[in-house]
């Protein structure tokens, strides 16, 4: 296992296998979307899978499929086979908006899928739209379905944002009554395509406990699982569990265990750092795996102590997520 300057391992890969959206969440990126990379600047599925070996051999165990959004590039649920396959890969998980999803879940079973990630802001189909900018809510939520039936373990992401869901906290948090989903509330991050952000961000993790708690005065503090980046928390009797993630706040950088390849290919060690080295450069210059490997370990032992040290080193963030994956 290879530890990073700061001690901490680094076992878990977030993978971006593109950075187009079928969604254009207004928090992730503008009305009329990003400027979408020509596909030669992406990595091809045979780059992807050679740096995930090259990473697994370094201890890495644990892949999670994000972007832009997963399903939207061809090929997906091959790739998706050979990275099961990969040696060294004990988990693989994905990251989706639902809107595809649906048709491939009895294959994601059969291939034998971790954890699905869903993003759903909102249960209401007006709200979704006006989040969104999409009419996607009845695909999503088919998406969900079929998640909860197959008993694939379900996460489901919402970003907490004033003026556009607080009215969901309760609606979302009581799907955990009779499913053992975890309903993740996450802190809106100024990664939204434009460089603007609010001067105090109004949801931090502690006023949506205390807004939890309001609602739910029983909520009980649960053992987070290691390395997790929530704090989770349950309702008396519920199934499901809740959980907080301090995304913008930055509570938990001392047990990150989590690199990132964005889709063109360039390797972040930190979400709030400004890609610290061009993977794709070296893959595309005819670098060896022990290059590679070297660069890799080079990028480990110069990890930022936290997102505050990452971000202060580059300036205010002003990417869209969908070009780094979450
Ligand atoms: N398309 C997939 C999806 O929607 O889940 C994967 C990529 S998306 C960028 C990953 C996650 O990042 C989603 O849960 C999304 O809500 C979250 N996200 C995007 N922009 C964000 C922001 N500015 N602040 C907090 N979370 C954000």
């Amino acid at each position: 296992m290879i530890f990073d300057n700061h001690n901490r391992p680094i076992t878990y890969l977030r993978l971006a296998v593109t950075d187009r959206c079928n969604l254009r969440c207004f928090y992730c990126m503008p009305e009329e979307g990003i400027k979408y990379l020509p596909k030669s600047q992406l990595l091809t599925y045979e780059e992807m899978e050679r740096l995930v070996r090259v990473l697994a051999r370094l201890g890495v165990s644990k892949v999670r499929i994000t972007g832009g959004e997963p399903f939207v590039r061809n090929g997906l649920m091959d790739f998706l086979w050979r990275l099961k396959a990969t040696e060294g890969i004990e988990e693989l998980n994905i990251t989706t908006n639902g809107v595809l999803t649906e048709p491939l879940v009895p294959e994601l079973v059969r291939l034998g899928i971790g954890s699905v990630n869903l993003s759903i802001d909102t249960l209401d189909r007006e709200r979704f739209r006006q989040i969104t900018r999409r009419d996607e809510l009845p695909a999503v939520q088919g998406t969900l379905n079929a998640l909860l039936e197959n008993k694939i373990p379900v996460k489901l992401n919402a970003v907490v944002m004033e003026g556009k869901n607080i009215e969901d906290l309760p609606l979302l948090a009581e799907l955990t009554r009779n499913h053992p989903v975890e309903v993740r509330f996450i802190e809106e991050m100024p990664f939204n395509g434009e460089g603007s952000h609010y001067p105090v961000l109004n949801w931090t993790h502690r006023r949506i406990l205390q807004e939890l708690q309001t609602l739910y005065p029983g909520l009980e503090r649960q053992q987070d699982s290691p390395f997790s980046t929530a704090a989770t928390y349950r309702i008396p009797g519920y199934q499901g569990t809740i959980g907080i993630i301090a995304a913008f706040t930055r509570t938990f950088c001392g047990t990150c265990n989590r690199i990132r390849l964005t889709a063109q290919g360039t390797l972040k060690t930190c979400l709030y750092d400004n890609g610290v080295l061009d993977v794709r450069a070296l893959l595309r210059t005819g670098a060896t795996d022990a290059e590679l490997t070297a660069a890799f370990l080079k990028a480990f032992a110069h990890r930022p102590k936290n997102g505050f040290e990452a971000e202060h080193e580059r300036g205010p963030v002003t990417e869209s997520m969908s070009t780094i994956g979450g």
